[in-house]
């Protein structure tokens, strides 16, 4: 992680985990293009803000699309993991790789609304060091969603992790939050209990969070209690 430019005018990452996202990518990769090119335009962050996909293993032609992508286009660049590490860790290889004084996460699949990415970066430049994305309620989830992160932020609770309710990993960091990140030590990283432990000026921003467009969860219920 690294600062080149001033504050205000921030040069802004934004990680995005991909596990066999071929389906969705294309579409992704319009939208985030055009949102990181409009903030660009409104002053709002420097040229040289990017976007990272980050290909945690997959299987299918993801990596193929993101090699393809990144000879195209200056906005895009790309990460490749040896194998399928998990999410958690391919977001976790995004944020140490990218370089920026403000990082966003985000999901490929575009169920978090990139229109809140707008307010991420105004309360970034009003001086917080991390933004959590909170979701308004859980109406686009099925049952077993719905069941399984119930089941999850249960565990989770009992072991004494506090989160931060309907955040999930949506948020921006500072590059000073990144580098705190960076020097926890932990074997299983699980960065929605971790954030908040960093003890930075933070805030929340609203958001309604739609359903996957294409293809299918990747978290079954092995995955979710791992979480
Ligand atoms: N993902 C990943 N590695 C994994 C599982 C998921 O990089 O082992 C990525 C996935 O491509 C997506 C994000 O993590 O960008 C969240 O996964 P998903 O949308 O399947 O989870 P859900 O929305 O069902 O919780
Ligand atoms: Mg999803």
């Amino acid at each position: 992680v690294r600062s080149m430019s001033s504050k205000n005018r921030p040069i802004l990452a934004i990680v995005v985990p991909c596990l066999d996202e071929e389906l969705v990518l294309p579409e992704t990769t319009k939208t985030l293009g055009g949102k990181l090119s409009s903030l660009v335009e409104r002053g709002l962050i420097d040229p040289d803000s990017r976007i990272y996909y980050v290909d945690d293993g997959s299987t299918d032609g993801t990596w193929a699309y993101i090699s393809e992508l990144v000879k195209s286009s200056r906005q895009f660049r790309g990460i490749k993991l040896a194998r399928n590490y998990g999410h958690q860790y391919a977001l976790y290889a995004g944020l140490m790789h990218a370089k920026g004084d403000a990082i966003i996460s985000i999901d490929a699949d575009l169920q978090d609304d990139i229109n809140a990415v707008d307010e991420m970066v105004e309360r970034y430049l009003e001086g917080n060091e991390i933004v959590f994305g909170v979701r308004d309620d859980r109406q686009t989830d099925g049952v077993f969603k719905r069941w399984t992160a119930a089941l999850h932020y249960w565990v989770a609770a009992r072991f004494g992790i506090k989160t931060i309710p309907n955040h999930a990993d949506f948020r921006l960091m500072s590059a000073k939050a990144i580098a705190m990140l960076g020097e926890f030590r932990e074997d299983n990283i699980y960065l929605r209990g971790v954030v908040p432990m960093l003890g930075l000026k933070s805030c929340v921003v609203y958001y309604a969070r739609g359903v996957r467009f294409a293809g299918e969860s990747k978290y079954d219920l092995r995955s979710m209690l791992g979480l």
